[in-house]
């Protein structure tokens, strides 16, 4: 039993087992959430990720998926990077957002990781909109077959607060 639960702030100051960050593809950090993360984690989670691409995703980490790293200095032991679907009007496709937050649980379920904090992926730079990445959100993570014993949405600020607690149900 997977209990979701939503809180309006920040998801560096979270403590959890694992911090799901909106990467980009590059996995070398960005803005956003991305560029939290490594403020607030340290250099030991950039390492990672540098390793992570020379010996496996040469190309980048591809859209939908996601993989695990250190959590540096985070009150968290693992931080798990997935990359959201650039917004790009009716050509999008909700699979590939539903996709990281399925991934991100299969992920964190190998690592045994019981509580996780999402941001509300690709509704930053990534420019999808709030109401219906809520609503995938949503939906993927309670379809999701996972240990996971708390999934925790982190809206940084009200609308987007607000657009998951109307739809949490
Ligand atoms: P993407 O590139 O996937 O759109 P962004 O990081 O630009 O990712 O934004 C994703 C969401 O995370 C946005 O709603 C943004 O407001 C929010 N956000 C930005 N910084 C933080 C933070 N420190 N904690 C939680 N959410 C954040």
């Amino acid at each position: 039993m997977t209990t979701l639960t939503l809180v309006r702030g920040d998801i560096t100051r979270q403590s959890v087992d694992a911090i799901v960050n909106a990467a980009n593809s590059s996995l070398l950090g960005g803005g956003g959430v991305d560029g939290a993360i490594h403020r607030r984690g340290g250099p030991a989670i950039l390492a990672e990720c540098r390793a992570l691409r020379a010996a496996r995703y040469g190309r980048g980490l591809p859209t939908g998926q996601a993989v695990a790293t250190t959590a540096g200095d985070l009150d968290a032991r693992w931080v798990i990077h997935t990359v959201g679907p650039v917004y790009r009007g009716a050509d999008s496709d909700p699979s590939l957002l539903a996709s990281c937050y399925r991934e991100s649980l299969r992920v964190a379920d190998e690592l045994g990781a019981r509580t996780v904090a999402f941001p509300a992926i690709s509704t930053g730079v990534y420019g999808w909109p709030l109401e219906d990445a809520a609503r995938i959100a949503l939906e993927a993570v309670r379809q999701a077959d996972t240990a996971v014993g708390e999934v925790r949405f982190v809206l940084f600020d009200d609308r987007a607060y607000a657009a998951f607690a109307e739809r949490i149900g």
